[in-house]
Order: structure tokens, then C-alpha cells, then sequence
């Protein structure tokens, strides 16, 4: 089955203490599409400017990545700065610049509104509601989100979660919205929200997943060096929703091996820079990784 993944469609400037990295491709979407395309087809619905490289919608097709969805419209395409402190962890956004994001309206075409798993990956949550209100009962849908929203469309948002099966963020977004520093209370307050599955990312410590079967634990995988994290928690969340796609039977049977190989898609992604790295990955070194990640969390 396949996966459709709305979100950003970005040009990255990253700063790191180290070096600079202008104009990679980025967006949440980006990310997560290339992640999915490792386990099954992904449709990508997304908007860029005429400044959008070829080179980077070669990028999307030499992964399969169905583009009938991704607008090329008059102007600029969004720009998103951010740099890094030397721990690679904390980072400021240095500028966003809308571009054609500022007049985007997804509309989908006909074929896409069947997709059974739907990724409404980080962006205005009025975006995420506009494309899953063209979709046809689709059979399991998650959204991603950032502060950003909390801050500025929290309505929206909370309405959102009554239309989702699934909602991913990362713990300090989880304590904004919940008011709770415990994250298993924060998880518990998050389900009244509305969503039966919810997952919280805690960077390099890992992701929690609290569902019908309960609470599940799924580590990171341990990167040594870490050069560029961004998108780590788009790749993890597509990396999922590309496994569950592919996946025969229940949500319930697959979803921790789901979460793990998010895990190991992420862990690749922060070892270059955008989406250097994964770009490169093969799907023989993610089932090697799988099989290191097993061993280091067998007991
Ligand atoms: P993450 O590292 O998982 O937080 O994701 C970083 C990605 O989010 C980058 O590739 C950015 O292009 C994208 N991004 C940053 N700000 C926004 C925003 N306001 N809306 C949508 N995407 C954004």
C-alpha cells in the first residue's frame, strides 16, 4: 500500500559551529518522503518556487517519490534557516521565509484521495485539515507538528487531533501542550485529546509510544558523531508510516517494528547533512542497522 505525505518542500540553510550549508533540499515533507520510500510508493503533496533545483526533483524521483501532487508555483520556494549549538542538540531558527507557502493550497488529485495511509507531516495544521478533508476514509492517519503551531494555531490544532489516529511531537511540545513534565502522564493527557496512538520523540534518547497495546520503549540508535540533525524526527515518523504502508495486517502487530526502523532511517539521517546522507542509504544498510539495534536492546 502506498503513503501520502503532505508537509514542507524547503530549501535548508544549516549552521553548524563547524561549517555552513546553504539552500539543501529540506521540509518536513522531503524528509519524510525519502524515509518512507525505502519500505513502500509515496505521493508527495507539497509546493516550490521556480528556485527549486532540478537536480533535487531528480532527487525525489530517483526514490520513486510520485510528484502529480507537488505544485511549482511563481516565486520563491520556502527557505528555512536554523544553526546549531556545538552540542548538535539546541538550535535557533535564524529565518523562515514563506515564499509560495504563504498562497499554498493543496489540492489533490483525484487518484491520491483513495491513499490508505496518510502522513499530514509538520505544517499549518489549516493545511493538514484541507488534505485530509479530500481524502476517501483512508485507514490510518498521523500528524506530525512543531511549537510553532502550539504558539500561534493551537484551535486548529486541537481540532486536528480529533480527526487523527495518530499524533507525533517531541517531549518539550508534548509538555506546552499538556502542561505535564511527566511524559506518561503528559501521554494519557494527550489520548483525551483525542488520538488512539501517541508518540513522543525525545531526540537521541529515543521515542515513546503509548497505544492499545500499551507503552513501548524504541531506542535510538547510538550515533558517535551526529553532523546534522534536521529532519531526524520527519525521517523517524516517515520511515514508520513507509513500514506500516508496507506491512501486512494490523497497526497494533507492526508499529514497534515500525518505530524502530524510523529509528534506524533517522539515525542515518543525522549523519549528513539535509538529505545527504539518506539519499545515499540502501535498504541492506537499514536491515544491518535493524539487526545492531536488536542486539543492543536484547535482554
Ligand atoms: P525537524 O528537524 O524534524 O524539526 O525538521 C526540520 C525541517 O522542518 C526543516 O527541513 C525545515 O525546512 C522544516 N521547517 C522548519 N520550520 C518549518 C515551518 N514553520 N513549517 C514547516 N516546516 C518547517
Amino acid at each position: 500500500m502506498s503513503v501520502l505525505i503532505v508537509g514542507s518542500t524547503a530549501l535548508d540553510s544549516i549552521k553548524t559551529p563547524k561549517t555552513e550549508n546553504p539552500r539543501l533540499l529540506g521540509g518536513s515533507a522531503s524528509h519524510a518522503a525519502v524515509a518512507a520510500s525505502f519500505f513502500s510508493p509515496v505521493k508527495l503533496i507539497g509546493v516550490v518556487g521556480e528556485d527549486f533545483p532540478r537536480r533535487y526533483l531528480r532527487l525525489y524521483k530517483r526514490h520513486g517519490i510520485n510528484l502529480e501532487g507537488l505544485q511549482v508555483r511563481p516565486g520563491n520556494t520556502f527557505h528555512w534557516s536554523g544553526e546549531y549549538e556545538a552540542n548538535m542538540n539546541n538550535r535557533r531558527t535564524l529565518l523562515t521565509e514563506l515564499g509560495v507557502f504563504e498562497t499554498f493550497t493543496p489540492t489533490l488529485p483525484t487518484a491520491h484521495r483513495e491513499t490508505p495511509f496518510v502522513l499530514l507531516a509538520n505544517i499549518a495544521p489549516s493545511l493538514q485539515h484541507h488534505v485530509l478533508d479530500q481524502m476517501r476514509r483512508p485507514r490510518f492517519v498521523v500528524a506530525d507538528t512543531m511549537d510553532l503551531w502550539l504558539n500561534i494555531a493551537l484551535e486548529e490544532l486541537l481540532r486536528l487531533l480529533k480527526r487523527i489516529d495518530g499524533f507525533v511531537l517531541n517531549d518539550s511540545e508534548a509538555q506546552q501542550l499538556t502542561k505535564e513534565a511527566n511524559v506518561f502522564t503528559a501521554l494519557c493527557k494527550l489520548h483525551k485529546l483525542g488520538p488512539k496512538y501517541v508518540i513522543i520523540k525525545k531526540g537521541s534518547h529515543g521515542s515513546i509510544l503509548s497505544g492499545p497495546k500499551g507503552i513501548f520503549i524504541c531506542p535510538a540508535y547510538p550515533l558517535p558523531r551526529v553532523m546534522d540533525p534536521t529532519g531526524a524526527g520527519d525521517s523517524f515518523v516517515g520511515g514508520m508510516m513507509g513500514y506500516l504502508a508496507g506491512a501486512r495486517g494490523s497497526i497494533d502487530t507492526h508499529i514497534r517494528r515500525a518505530m524502530i526502523y524510523g529509528s534506524v532511517v533517522a539515525s542515518f539521517c543525522c549523519e549528513g547533512f539535509g538529505l545527504k546522507r539518506t539519499t545515499k542509504l540502501k535498504r541492506a544498510q537499514i536491515e544491518q542497522r535493524m539487526k545492531e539495534l536488536e542486539k543492543l536492546t536484547r535482554f
